[in-house]
C-alpha cells in the first residue's frame, strides 16, 4: 500500500479512537463525504437522525412487582423509502448506539439498492434473566409505545441482537390488535406460519458466506479448505459457520458470549450447532481447545468474521489481527482507528453495511411477499438474495479498485451518494 493511497483513503480525516458507535458512524460518513465532495448542507442533513423517540414504560414481572423499562426507536433517513431496521434487547444499549445502528441501516439498504431508509430500535433489558411471559409483556408494551412510528408504509422493524421470530410475532400481533386487522408487513423476520419469508432466518449468515466467497476469490484464496474464525454464535454467527462448512471451508474457531473453542484441524460444525441448541452454549462441546473471545480474534486464519457486537477490533488489538480477510457479520465491530491500522497492514476488510446485508435483503423480499400476499419458494429467495449481494459486492469492489480505496469507504460512496441523490431530487420541504 503506498502512502498516497492511504492519504486518499483515510488520512484527510483525523481519526481518534472512540467506542461511541454514533461518533464512529459520523466519522465514517465524514470520510465518504470528503471523497464524494458532498454538499456541506447535505452532509449536515445526513449526520442527524430524522426522528427519534425514547419511551419509558411499565412491565409487570412474574414476582408481582412492576418495573419501568426504557426503549428507543430511531429513524435516520426516509429519503429512499420507509425506514427499516431491527430491534435489539440489551442491558447495554443507549440512544447513541441506536442512532449509529439506524444510520448504518440507511447506508446498508442503499448499498444493496433496496427501497428503504434506515431505522433501529433498542430496549434496555437483559432477556437472559427474563421469563417468556415477561418478554412477551415487555415486547407488546414497547410495540405499543413505538406504534406511533412503525407501520408497513412508514417503518418496519426486524430481529437484531437478542430478538427473534417470536418477538416479531408479538409485535405483529400487537400492532394488528390495535388496527383490528392482520398487518403482516409491519415487521419482517416473522415465523413463516404468519407471513414470514422462507430463508429469512438464515439470510444474514448465508449472505456473509456469499460475500466471503467473493472476497476470497478476489484475494486468490480458494474457499475449499480456507481457515475461518467466527466470533459470535447467535443467529448470524451460527448460520455463517454452517454456510462456510457447507462450502468446504475449515471453521477452526467459534465463540459465544461465554467463550470459544479452537481446533486447527477444523471444528465439527453440525455437532457444535446441536450442542449450542441443547446447552445454550457451545463451550460444553469437547471437540476443541477452550479459548477466550479476545484470543480468538487474534488467531492466524484466512477469514475472520466478527459476528457479535460493536467495538471488538480496536487500536488495542488491530496490530495483532492475523486474518487475511475480515468479513463484518456484526454491525460496527471495527472502530475507525482500527480500520486504518488494518488497512495499513494490508488486511482486506468487507464492511458490515455490505457483508451482513443479506438479512435486510430477505426482509425486503418478506415485506414484498406480505404486501402481495404471494409467497415464494426458498430457492427463489436464496437465488435473488445471492444475485443482489454479488451485484452489490462487485460494484463496491470496482470502486475500491478504481479509486484505490478501502472497501468501507467505497461502499459508503455508493450508499451515501444514493441517499444524497434521492434527498436532493426530492428537495427540501417546504
Ligand atoms: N438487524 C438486521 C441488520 O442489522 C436486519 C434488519 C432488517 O432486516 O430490517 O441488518
Amino acid at each position: 500500500m503506498t502512502v498516497s493511497t492511504l492519504e486518499r483513503s483515510h488520512r484527510r480525516v483525523a481519526v481518534r479512537e472512540s467506542t461511541n458507535p454514533y461518533e464512529n458512524a459520523l466519522h465514517q460518513l465524514e470520510i465518504a463525504a470528503r471523497h464524494l465532495e458532498l454538499d456541506p448542507g447535505m452532509h449536515e442533513i445526513l449526520k442527524y437522525p430524522q426522528r427519534e423517540i425514547t419511551v419509558h414504560f411499565p412491565v409487570k414481572l412474574d414476582n408481582g412487582t412492576t418495573r419501568i423499562f426504557t426503549g428507543y426507536r430511531v429513524q435516520h433517513n426516509l429519503a429512499r423509502g420507509p425506514s427499516k431496521g431491527g430491534i435489539r434487547y440489551s442491558p447495554k444499549t443507549d440512544l447513541d448506539e441506536v442512532r449509529a445502528l439506524a444510520m448504518w441501516m440507511t447506508w446498508k439498504s442503499a448499498i444493496v439498492n433496496i427501497p428503504f431508509g434506515g431505522a433501529k430500535g433498542g430496549v434496555l433489558c437483559d432477556p437472559k434473566v427474563m421469563s417468556m411471559g415477561e418478554l412477551e409483556r415487555l415486547t407488546r408494551r414497547y410495540a405499543t409505545e413505538i406504534s406511533i412510528l412503525i407501520g408497513p408504509e412508514t417503518d418496519i422493524p426486524a430481529p437484531d441482537v437478542n430478538t427473534n421470530p417470536q418477538v416479531m410475532a408479538w409485535i405483529m400481533d400487537t400492532y394488528s390488535m390495535h388496527r383490528g386487522s392482520t398487518v403482516p408487513a409491519v415487521v419482517t423476520g416473522k415465523p413463516v406460519s404468519i407471513g414470514g419469508s422462507e430463508g429469512r432466518v438464515e439470510a444474514t449468515g448465508r449472505g456473509i458466506a456469499i460475500i466471503a466467497s467473493e472476497a476470497a476469490n478476489q484475494m486468490g484464496i480458494p474457499m475449499a479448505g480456507a481457515s475461518v474464525v467466527i466470533q459470535g454464535f447467535g443467529n448470524v454467527g451460527s448460520i455463517a459457520a454452517r454456510s462456510f462448512y457447507e462450502r468446504g471451508a475449515k471453521v477452526i474457531a467459534v465463540s459465544d458470549a461465554i467463550g470459544g473453542l479452537w481446533n486447527p484441524n477444523g471444528l465439527d460444525i453440525p455437532a457444535l450447532l446441536e450442542c449450542s441448541h441443547r446447552d445454550g452454549t457451545l463451550t460444553t462441546h469437547k471437540g476443541g481447545e477452550p479459548i477466550t473471545n479476545e484470543e480468538l480474534l487474534e488467531l492466524p486464519c484466512d477469514i475472520l468474521v466478527p459476528a457479535a457486537i460493536e467495538n471488538q477490533i480496536t487500536t488495542a488489538n488491530a496490530h495483532r489481527i492475523q486474518a487475511r480477510i475480515i468479513i463484518e457479520g456484526a454491525n460496527g465491530p471495527t472502530t475507525p482507528a482500527a480500520d486504518r491500522i488494518l488497512y495499513d497492514r494490508g488486511i482486506f476488510l468487507v464492511p458490515d453495511v455490505l457483508a451482513n446485508a443479506g438479512g435486510v435483503v430477505v426482509s425486503y423480499f418478506e415485506w414484498v411477499q406480505d404486501l402481495q400476499s404471494f409467497f415464494w419458494e426458498e430457492a427463489e429467495v436464496n437465488k435473488r438474495m445471492e444475485q443482489m449481494m454479488v451485484r452489490a459486492y462487485k460494484s463496491v469492489a470496482d470502486i475500491a479498485l478504481r479509486k484505490e480505496l478501502d472497501m468501507r469507504t467505497a461502499a459508503y460512496m455508493i450508499g451515501v451518494k444514493r441517499v444524497a441523490d434521492a434527498a436532493t431530487t426530492r428537495g427540501i420541504y417546504p
